[in-house]
């Protein structure tokens, strides 16, 4: 058995409590004790003694909207979405590694460029033969027929219309093994003026969706922007809903209604890195800037809203854009202070506790707790009072995940 014990750390232990002085035991791939400063901790002799010097000990981070294909990082521009078949499953192993490395232990997928591309990275991660959050895989993002200009990847297969060709597509994910699949419910206007506002499937289409997600067991994540595609999300037991940008009251309220089985992630990510680019001039970007103002300005009112109503937003924005990329993920941590309300410590329950609910394994991630899984950082600074300190990974002195760690802090780094 192998056992690390963190001393001399502030827990953040993922609950909303405030930070506490405190030791943490872990042993094999478990917490198996959080004590408190002056509390005797459980004897172990043979535990590694990491000396945190009050650095912050803090669950791993949850990305809601993970495109791990996607392929910018910050490690590597790519310019548009498209590479060649073997460049892209490289590129996508190479993201899980710098999600992990950023902090995120686990991911939900928003979607995948490939069919099964995500299902084998999750087995190779699974294995611990390659680095790489824990993931809810998903499979390629389902738009309906279409000249393949909605999605920018445009990289659509075997699709037809009509419910018998949903239920076809949702089985046939879950048989490749994806737990979530996408679709857009709506288009997107920063790829194509006014998109958004276009309902992409009929209700019975997504009925049937919902339909055979329940059959086979598997998740439905939704791209929504206009109001008639959020309310399909919901009614039709969708587990997450992306941007939700013009959720009108009855929207509002259904969301409300469901707010125990169902999450948002506003996205905002997106939204502030389309703002803040800098385009070549030959690029022109005006008219998805303008999209984007419009975006952040309704988002800035729904998203308190919604908050208030205790429905969970969770942090998650579409990385992997090359204006966004993968690995600037905890950068939403520090958005929905700044435009949609929450306290860091707010944003950090988010990111944590919620996270694992909604990848469905709160009863054992999410939180610093005995007998919870060891997906661990350890923090230099509190990001408690400045969470924007996630976003530099150098501050990331420890990333423990299963017990082992991805990087092992070096001595005297809290220093
Ligand atoms: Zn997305």
């Amino acid at each position: 058995m192998s056992a690390v014990l963190f001393t001399n750390v502030r827990i953040f232990d993922g609950s909303g409590r405030a930070p506490f002085a405190g030791q943490v035991l872990v042993k094999d791939n478990r917490i198996a004790a959080v004590s408190v400063a002056g509390e005797r901790a459980p004897p172990e002799d043979s535990a590694t003694v990491i000396d945190g010097y009050g650095a912050t000990l803090m669950p791993g981070l949850t990305e809601a909207h993970a495109h791990l294909s996607w392929p910018s990082s910050v490690e590597r521009f790519v310019p548009g979405m498209a590479l060649p078949p073997e460049d892209l499953l490289l590129t996508t192993a190479r993201n899980a590694r710098i999600l992990l490395d950023h902090g995120f232990t686990s991911a939900y997928s928003g979607g995948a460029l490939g069919k099964t591309i995500e299902v084998s990275l999750k087995a190779h991660i699974d294995s611990g033969s390659m680095p790489g959050p824990r993931l809810i895989p998903s499979s390629i993002e389902r738009e309906p027929p279409t000249d393949g200009t909605l999605v920018t990847a445009g990289n659509i297969a075997d699709h037809g219309s009509g419910p018998d060709a949903i239920r076809a597509f949702v089985k046939s994910c879950a048989e490749i093994g994806a737990k979530s699949v996408k679709f857009l419910l709506s288009g997107e206007s920063a790829l194509k003026p006014g998109a958004s506002m276009q309902l992409l499937y009929t209700a019975e289409e997504v009925r049937a969706a919902g339909e055979q997600a329940r059959a086979s067991n598997v998740w439905l994540t939704g791209h929504a922007h206009a109001p008639e595609a959020v309310k399909l999300g919901i009614c039709n037991g969708f587990r997450i809903l992306y941007h939700c940008t013009y959720a009108d009251q009855e929207a509002i309220d259904l969301l409300t209604e469901r707010r125990g089985e169902m999450f948002v992630a506003p996205s905002i990510g997106i939204v502030q890195a389309t703002l803040d680019a800098k385009p070549p001039p030959h690029f022109d970007m005006s008219h998805i800037k303008a999209d984007a103002a419009i975006v952040l300005e309704r988002q800035q009112r729904l998203a308190p809203e919604l908050k208030k109503r205790g429905v969970r937003l969770l942090p998650g924005g579409d990385y992997g854009f090359p204006f966004n990329p993968n690995g600037r993920n905890a950068r939403d941590l520090e958005l929905f202070v700044q435009h949609l309300g929450f306290t860091p410590t707010e944003a950090l329950v988010a990111a944590t506790q919620w996270g694992s609910e909604l990848t469905g394994t709160s009863h054992e991630l999410g939180q610093v707790k005995a007998g919870y899984l060891a997906d661990l950082l350890l923090v230099k600074g509190d990001p408690t009072v400045n969470v924007a300190i996630l976003q530099d990974k150098s501050n990331l002195l420890a990333i423990m995940k299963d017990g082992k760690f991805h990087k092992a802090p070096t001595a005297n780094a809290a220093r």
